[in-house]
């Protein structure tokens, strides 16, 4: 049995899951191209890409241990961790774990990659909860009672406070809230150098606003209106420091392209604009969004009023 969600543009084609027991690996129209291997790679200084074609995964090192970013898929937990070791990298000194935000295909190997390494998990408290939990809760608005997301739970997971910061020896990395996508979702920045030059990195979460049918983000009888926390989360992501852009999905970054446009004299990954840019399509899409709800809401308030 499978439940697909529509997603707002093709380009922001989210997912189709289906429930899934504790080892099995999850089977959705999009999984099988998403988590194709990929080579690991330097995005800038000590910020590495280990994640899969379609699903970003990030490790930040350090001389005292390191922190990876999102956990992509149950079944990518393999992946992860060979493309980790093929930069000569041992999972047991990994000491954090950080989310996007917890849906399956970001935070569905995380449980596993923790039981790997013994690292810590930080998220926000309605993430936490979430990756505690294994499914996400009601105000999720891809929530549907018969077919929610799975994810294999977390043990333990430490909560953190909008705008604070998480520390391994040297790297400090700061937490951002971008609810909207999810109740908890979170985007995170750090500063990564090579040969004398700091860059800002930002790791963005997703902002397409997608639903289960019936859920409005403008509010209804039983919801609030989240459209105004929503356009907060992407003025939020447009106004961080940001000389290199990561996103939770490599493609929306066009992360891929970078890369194989990178030589060594020109770094793509360099663009200031980045999540200037990223944050524009996003308001565009909720915009959009929200212009539909009211269509809809037009259409039907006749026969209401009869
Ligand atoms: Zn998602």
């Amino acid at each position: 049995m499978k439940k697909c969600l529509q997603a707002v543009a093709a380009s922001l084609a989210l997912s189709c899951a289906v429930p899934a027991f504790a080892d099995e690996a999850i089977k959705c129209s999009m999984c099988e191209e998403w988590n194709k291997p990929v080579a690991p790679f330097k995005v800038y200084g000590n910020t590495w890409y280990v994640g899969t074609a379609g699903l970003s995964a990030l490790l930040v090192t350090g001389p005292q241990g390191h922190v990876l970013l999102d956990g992509a898929l149950p079944q990518s937990a393999p992946l992860i961790r060979k493309n980790i070791e093929a930069l000569g990298f041992r999972m047991e000194d990994i000491k954090l774990i950080l989310n996007s935000h917890p849906h399956f295909d970001h935070a569905g190997a995380i449980a596993e990659l923790q039981r790997a390494s013994g690292a810590t998990v930080v998220a926000s408290p309605q993430a936490a909860q979430v990756l505690r939990e294994g499914t996400p809760g009601t105000d999720d608005p891809q929530y549907d009672p018969k077919e929610r997301f799975y994810i294999p739970k977390v043990a333990e997971v430490k909560e953190i406070a909008d705008g604070k910061s998480v520390s391994v020896g040297p790297l400090r990395l700061t937490v951002h809230y971008t609810p909207g996508h999810t109740p908890g979702g979170t985007s995170w920045s750090w500063e990564s150098c090579e040969q004398g030059k700091c860059a800002s990195i930002v790791y963005a979460d997703s902002l397409n606003p997608v639903s289960m049918d019936g859920f409005h983000y403008s509010g209804d009888a039983t919801r609030p209106d989240l459209s105004a926390s929503f356009r907060k989360s992407i003025a939020r992501l447009a106004g961080l420091k940001c000389d290199v852009l990561v996103a939770a999905h490599p493609s929306f970054s066009d992360l891929f392209g970078k890369a194989a446009a990178k030589t060594a004299d020109t770094n793509p990954f360099i663009d200031p604009e980045g999540c200037a840019k990223y944050a524009a399509s996003a308001s565009r899409s909720l915009e959009a969004r929200l212009q539909r709800e009211r269509d809809e809401k037009d259409r039907a308030s006749p026969t209401a009023a009869r």
